[in-house]
């Protein structure tokens, strides 16, 4: 039907109802917080998931030369293939290998792992289907989804179980519509990781159901010790996966926008159709940039492995000197992570009586002590907040001190505390530790 009678004697644009209903939840929440941060003292963004903001942290010599040497091809300026360059597939597929028998042609590479994130969805879900997605979780499938009248369904994970999922939970809210899960793993914005086991009970779950996977292992490699990182495609038999990756995390290079897909399908039950789907699905922008494809080849292999270690262990460092100083802010849970980037910190709010929620505890805590933490509902999930780790140590130290304070100007009084200690009863007491401040019982 269209909306305009030719020859209308006005102007009548309007945006499409894709563009009108696609959404980014987290700059939707950010623009709409109070957050002038307090003149007095320098503004800490702990809230940007971008790993470069500080400079701390860059990408080593070997992978900048190789975009350097790319520069001066003439490949590097045309156009690829829509699916990438054949030789930056064979890279991927090499590279990947732990994730199970991949050839060039079960890789599709991507402007960024968002655009493959996109690609994967658009592939196997049509409007009015659902896409199932972990509470808390990264948001972009809703940005993605939502336009296209692909409904996003939530499963809960379980902030006491290392933010297990909730199998049963999970299970349940599958129903004819859904096109597929989505499992993130490790997990932004909580940094778990889930060993072999926790993988094997969501495949026996896709299995039974017969819905395939989407893998966001963007994080892939990045745990830290005594944590094991297994790409869920390695552990398939018969479920179909596609895993979404990409150098943005690993490499340090969120602004090169270098992602792929790649197909897990043994059992050949995505079949034609799909495979076909995914190269006309990319060929929508001829192919992502070719610059970093040529160099891809280098990147992926020349790369030393001291570097990949290096940074994991400055992250898992930054992760313990917060846990450890935060543990002991009167009515903050931290929950420590064990991989990717983040943090995430329940506020208690029953503790906090000048605070309705934790948007207004943010708000705050940056008009106040200028640290700037995201709120959870940016994650579909209230009472927390999440903190980066990649910010330079000094930087992050100095964050959790004024936090401490914050949560001291603001913790209810010890006789209210006593008051309603009987509540308290209920709060699990796995991160109970002594602290040397007066409230860290509640904590
Ligand atoms: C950062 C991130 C992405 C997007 O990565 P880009 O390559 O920048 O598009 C996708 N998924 C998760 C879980 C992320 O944290």
């Amino acid at each position: 039907m269209s909306r305009r009678s030719r020859g209308s004697n006005t102007w009548e644009v309007r945006a499409s109802t894709l563009a009108r209903n696609t959404h980014n939840l987290i700059r939707d929440i950010v623009e709409n917080l109070q957050v002038e941060p307090n003149p007095e003292k320098q503004l800490i963004a702990l809230s940007v998931g971008d790993p470069t903001t500080f400079g701390n942290l860059n990408p080593p010599e070997q992978v900048l030369q190789a975009v350097r040497e790319s520069n001066e091809w003439l490949s590097s300026r045309s156009y690829g293939p829509a699916k990438g360059h054949i030789e930056a597939r064979v890279a991927v597929a090499q590279y990947s290998a732990h994730q199970g028998d991949i050839s060039p042609e079960d890789v599709v590479l991507c402007s960024g792992c968002s655009h493959a994130i996109e690609l994967a969805i658009t592939v196997i879900a049509d409007s009015g289907q659902n896409v199932l997605v972990p509470r808390p979780g990264f948001m972009i499938y809703k940005t993605v989804a939502e336009g296209l009248g692909i409904n996003i369904k939530h499963y809960n994970l379980l902030p006491d179980q290392q933010w297990k999922i909730d199998l049963e939970d999970l299970e349940n809210q599958i129903d004819d519509d859904t096109a597929a899960i989505v499992v993130i793993n490790p997990s932004n914005p909580c940094g778990s990781v889930y060993d072999k086991g926790h993988l094997y009970e969501i495949l026996d779950i896709a299995s039974r159901n017969h819905v395939p996977i989407i893998a966001d292992e963007i994080y892939e490699h990045f745990v830290f010790s005594n944590n094991e990182f297994t790409a869920l495609s390695a552990l398939s038999v018969d479920v179909p996966i596609l895993t979404c990756g990409g150098l943005t995390k690993r490499f340090l290079v969120p602004g090169w926008r270098m992602g792929w897909v790649i197909i897990h399908d043994r059992h050949n039950i995505f079949g034609k159709e799909v495979r076909q789907g995914l190269s006309n699905l990319a060929s929508r922008i001829l192919g992502p940039n070719t610059l970093i494809q040529r160099a891809l080849p280098a990147i992926l292999t020349c790369t030393p492995q001291s570097f990949f270690d290096e940074v994991v262990l400055f992250i898992e460092n930054q992760a313990k000197l917060a846990f450890d100083e935060l543990r002991c802010a009167p009515g903050l849970r931290p929950i420590m992570p064990q991989g990717a980037m983040y943090m995430m910190i329940e506020i208690k709010l029953s503790l906090f009586p000048n605070f309705k929620n934790e948007l207004q505890f943010v708000e705050r805590l940056v008009a106040e002590q200028s640290v700037f933490c995201l709120p959870g509902q940016c994650f579909a999930y209230p009472n927390f907040m999440r903190i980066v780790l990649t910010v330079p140590e000094a930087i992050l130290r100095e964050a959790c001190k004024r936090m401490i304070i914050f949560c001291k100007d603001h913790i209810v009084s010890r006789e209210t505390i006593k008051e309603i200690e009987s509540d308290i009863v209920t709060v699990p007491s796995d991160n109970e530790v002594i602290c040397d401040n007066d409230t860290a019982h509640v904590a």
